[in-house]
């Protein structure tokens, strides 16, 4: 576990991640190759392997960038060790000639033999030995040490796992180290110190100049929540303008991130202008700009955003796609990042992904009564199609995973077509389309059929072929789920036929067509207001179509209805959350005899309404008079 959080994004914990992309980054030197394998390696956890790192290799490793080999030798440090004779008589060659073959040589049996006093020292006082100069230190764990720290201790952190970590120190005695170890400790860290030359301790140095270190420094990709304090800082969005100001890129980003998920943000937008870039959340459907940054800071935030998500740094002129993970809390959080060019610069829209996200069940989403009659009755099906319909953003994904959780059991084989797989469902097969690879929904269903589910989902029906093969399955044993862009449940039927789908399959095939929408939810600092003469007028005609379609149906005039009014809670949007409105068109023998007739959608609907279809309208004015919305809420989202 401490280990997967350790881990950076861009070193396998996805499965999306394509081993060609490190080559993205520039001035990437092949260390950053090697350090996974600290991890991995984790038999180099253990001090007797450390030792064994053969002298050969000391030599090896790229020369430090400011520290000169042979003046590590002359460092007097040998002079203190009893055994340092024969240092002090090889010397003045070392200093007398240029640097030859016979130098190198040299300094090599110095280091050799530096190397070999520190091991017997640290026998002596019983401290792990390390040869921190060849060991390879992950750039990940370099941030919890400033280079001026580390200097100054003589100290280099190489090794952590969780809250573990090792530091190999020239002279664990000095007060420099002592403040070092008890800052580590003060921050919850376990230390170990291991004894390391001074030579080998200087050679390590050369991870903090780094060209990774540099950028690995600002990729912590796992988060606290104590460390951003927002709790404090942050009560509201305004204040976190001025914080993201004052941070370096990566906790700016990191604390941005962090914030949107606080804030119930799905996506994160990032608009540069000429002058400066807004910021804006999507909260329950509706964008709110945040606050703008200047040009500087979002230069600086953009390059941190492609290089997590292992987008091309230095291609500005095309749109990329990317993502990365991150870990808030023990919760993993995909973002999806999208890159688009603009006239000043690019544009990012972040969609979060939490994978720790809570699916409601049906009654929490908001569906009626009536509607979850039907609901269950898809739940129940041993073949047919459920089509859930409406416009991106309006929680057609979340309704199937919620159904597919529902009817996931052991002894039902669930598998899903994706594009692109937005949460991971546990005991379900997922697996994501891939266009331009050639791997279509149709192809992909064709394969899916093959392993024998007794349930499929596909994301989304857009062509003749997938619908074909969608309604073949559903005819054949199959429960198939799938979205459909459509603006009606009854529309459904039509647009099946328009895209081609002959009547003769379509009747047969459907079994159930939800069509919904999300409204925002009212926060509970809403007021109750005396209603206005139009308002009441609409309201009691909509109750009394309602009263016309269920004569058993119970829902007096309120005598107020609930107002927006805004606090911190909710940002002073007045809302909190979304709550779905839909209708939900049970795909009865009488409705499939009217498909086969060619019936319009008018007749279509006159069958639903008979049988107690509500239309989504509807079912919005009952969650106005319930308190739980507004009539503006409803028409915004009912009047697209
Ligand atoms: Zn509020």
């Amino acid at each position: 576990m401490a280990d997967q959080q350790n881990q950076p994004v861009g070193q396998g914990t996805q499965s999306t991640v394509n081993p060609a992309t490190p080559a993205a980054v520039p001035n990437v030197t092949p260390v950053v190759v090697v350090a996974p394998e600290v991890k991995a390696g984790a038999p180099a956890n253990t001090d007797n392997t450390i030792a064994t790192v053969s002298p050969t290799i000391n030599n090896s490793p790229s020369q430090p960038v400011d520290i000169h080999p042979t003046s590590v030798v002359q460092n007097p440090e040998p002079k203190q060790n009893v055994n340092s004779g024969q240092v002090e008589a090889e010397k003045p060659a070392t200093e007398a000639a240029k640097p030859s073959d016979t130098d190198k040589a040299l300094t090599g049996i110095n280091r050799d033999l530096e190397e070999k006093i520190t091991m017997e020292k640290a026998q002596e006082i019983a401290m792990p030995y390390i040869n921190v100069g060849v060991f390879p230190v992950n750039p990940d764990i370099l941030h919890l040490v400033s280079p001026e720290d580390a200097k100054r201790a003589m100290a280099m952190l190489f090794y952590k796992v969780g809250k573990k970590v090792r530091l190999a120190v020239a002279d664990p005695n000095s007060p420099e180290t002592q403040a070092l170890v008890k800052d580590l400790e003060g921050k919850g860290y376990g230390v170990q110190m291991n004894l390391a030359s001074r030579a080998s301790v200087t050679e390590a140095f050369k991870f903090y100049t780094s060209d990774q270190y540099k950028l690995k420094t600002e990729i912590k990709n796992t988060v606290s929540e104590e460390e951003i304090h927002y709790e404090k800082e942050l009560e509201n969005l305004a204040a976190l303008k001025d914080k993201i100001a004052a941070l370096p890129s990566e906790e700016a980003l990191n604390t941005l991130n962090v914030s949107a998920i606080k804030a119930g943000a799905s996506d994160i937008h990032y608009q540069p202008e000429e002058t400066l870039c807004t910021v804006r959340f999507r909260i329950d459907g509706v964008l709110h700009t945040v606050f703008d940054i200047p040009k500087e800071t979002y230069t600086n935030l953009a390059n941190q955003l492609k290089y997590k998500a292992k987008m091309k740094l230095n291609i500005t002129n095309v749109p990329q796609d990317g993502r990365f993970r991150f870990i808030v809390n023990e919760r993993k959080i995909d973002v999806r990042v999208s890159a688009l060019p603009t006239e000043y610069g690019e544009s990012f829209v972040c969609r979060i992904l939490d994978s720790g996200k809570h699916f409601a069940n049906f009654e929490e989403l908001g569906f009626s009564k009536k509607s979850l009659e039907v609901l269950r009755r898809a739940t129940e099906l041993s073949q047919g199609m459920v089509l859930v319909t409406g416009p991106t953003g309006s929680g057609k994904t979340t309704t199937l995973y919620v159904l597919l959780n529902k009817i996931n059991t052991q002894d039902t084989k669930i598998i899903t077509l994706e594009d692109p797989i937005e949460y991971h469902l546990t005991g379900i097969t997922q697996s994501q389309v891939n266009e331009k690879r050639g791997y279509t929904f149709a192809d992909g269903l064709r394969s899916i059929l093959r392993q024998d589910p007794d349930v499929v989902m596909i994301g989304e029906i857009r062509d003749l072929e997938t619908a074909e093969v969608c309604a073949q399955a559903s005819l054949t044993g199959h429960v198939l789920l799938s979205t459909l862009h459509t603006n009606s449940a009854v529309g459904t039927i039509p647009r099946l036929i328009n895209i081609g789908l002959p009547a003769f399959m379509v009747a047969p095939a459907l079994s159930v067509i939800v069509a919904q929408r999300l409204v925002r939810r009212l926060c509970t600092c809403s007021e109750e207001v005396e209603i206005k003469p139009e308002e009441k007028i609409y309201l009691e005609t909509t109750l009394a179509k309602i009263k016309e379609v269920d004569p058993a149906f119970e829902a007096a005039m309120p005598a107020k209805i609930k107002k927006v009014k805004g606090c911190e809670a909710c940002n002073f949007t007045g809302f909190r959350g979304q709550i779905t409105i839909s209708e939900v068109l049970d795909c009865n023998d009488e409705i499939k005899n009217a498909v086969l007739k060619n019936a319009s959608s008018s007749d279509l609907l006159l069958i639903a309404r008979k049988n107690g279809m509500l239309t989504m309208e509807e079912d919005g004015i009952l969650k106005v008079i319930e308190g739980s919305t507004t009539i503006d809420e409803v028409h915004r989202v009912t009047n697209t």
